[in-house]
């Protein structure tokens, strides 16, 4: 018999849902048992609901699952979602008050204050708001956390091991994000051909206010907020996969160039002592030619994973600047939530 623990996977057909199967694909702790999207699939089999757009086939083990719709009860032990928006803040509940850990990569809970707000290598220790959030919500066996948007993992990872050594006091970012972050069919193609646009909705709100939080303070059971200035601009650019971010920081103490790569190259965490299944062996790679970090050349780092960062040079106006890049759907979606579930079963929290 199995001893997988057996996973639904809410948005199943969507980018994010594809990336999901690809990667729980012959996962040695997961099992993919049920899968769930919107009424226009839902009563068909996965392989007749979903139109596969990553390379290589659909694994095997999904194509006869049939498609529900994203309400409890699923034939699972826990739920990923990647549900929109607009549908994923009820749907999620419910199936936390049914008794199922949801763990998404949604929007909708990522500020609620007694959700964690999780990357394991940056903030661990905010796992201790699950007690709370079961108290306060009457949860059983469920609950909900979330990883952060795919733009902020990438921003809040590079300033992670800076806020850590030398406290950042303020940071402006302005990306540069890949067209699959707005999922399929995503942005036309009469508009990104041949241009740049200046507007993502939500998303500079998102990277301001998220960023706060996933570097904030437990205290008990409540977050403490980064004490720190961040200022975003997106911009949507025509590259299939990967989120680049220019960043220039403050620090709130002197550092010199070296001290700041050496606290970026040498960042390690819980999630590598562990060895979790998708944890990249080096969670920030610093890259030193001029011309790097390159979505093209680099989202894959780490197996998607990792984050990469270059560029890295003292700033006439803040202190530093640097560019770092990151695999929108891998280490933005899917991937950091399989590595948020890993670290879940480490600590006993997903069983
Ligand atoms: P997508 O490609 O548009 O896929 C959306 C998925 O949700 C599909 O499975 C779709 O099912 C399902 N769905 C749509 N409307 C629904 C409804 N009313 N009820 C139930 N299911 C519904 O979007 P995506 O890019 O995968 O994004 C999914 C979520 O992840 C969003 O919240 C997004 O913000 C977040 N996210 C995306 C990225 C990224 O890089 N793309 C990164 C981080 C977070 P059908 O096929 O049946 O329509």
């Amino acid at each position: 018999m199995s001893t997988k623990l057996r996973v639904g996977i809410l948005g199943a057909t969507g980018t994010v849902g594809q990336r999901f199967i690809q990667l729980l694909e012959n996962h040695p702790q997961f099992e993919v048992t049920a899968l769930a999207a919107s009424d226009r699939s839902a009563g068909k089999t996965y392989a007749d609901a979903c139109a596969w757009r990553l390379p290589g086939d659909m694994p095997e083990g999904v194509k006869r699952i049939m498609v529900r719709p994203p309400a409890p009860p699923l034939d699972c032990d826990f739920v990923f979602s990647s549900l929109p928006g607009d549908v994923a803040g009820e749907a999620e509940e419910s199936f936390a008050r049914a008794g199922y850990p949801t763990i998404t990569n949604s929007s909708s809970h990522r500020m609620d204050a007694d959700v964690p707000l999780l990357i394991p290598e940056v903030n661990h220790e905010h796992l201790a708001l699950i007690g709370a959030q079961r108290a306060a919500r009457g949860y059983d066996r469920g609950y909900i956390v979330t990883n952060p948007n795919c733009s902020t993992i990438v921003i809040a990872m590079a300033l992670a091991p800076l806020h850590a050594r030398f406290g950042v006091a303020s940071c402006i970012a302005t990306t540069m994000q890949a067209i699959s972050g707005a999922g399929y069919p995503g942005v036309p193609s009469m508009d990104i051909n041949d241009n740049v646009l200046p507007y993502i909705g939500g998303e500079e709100e998102k990277i301001e206010s998220e960023t706060l939080k996933i570097l904030g303070r437990v205290n008990k059971e409540t977050i403490s907020n980064a004490e720190m200035q961040v200022s975003a601009q997106c911009n949507r650019v025509n590259v299939t996969d990967g989120h680049m971010a220019s960043m220039r920081v403050k620090l709130s103490q002197p550092a010199s160039l070296d001290e700041v790569r050496d606290a970026l190259a040498s960042f390690t965490s819980l999630p590598q002592q562990l060895k979790l299944r998708s944890a990249p062996g080096t969670p920030i790679i610093v890259r030193d030619e001029a011309d790097r970090p390159q979505p093209r050349l680099d989202r894959d780092a780490g197996n998607g994973m990792s984050v990469t960062v270059g560029r890295i040079a003292p700033d006439n106006v803040l202190d530093f600047r640097f560019v770092a890049v990151g695999h929108n759907t891998i280490r933005g979606a899917a991937g950091a939530a399989i590595l948020n579930a890993e670290l879940l079963v480490a600590m006993g929290k997903l069983e």
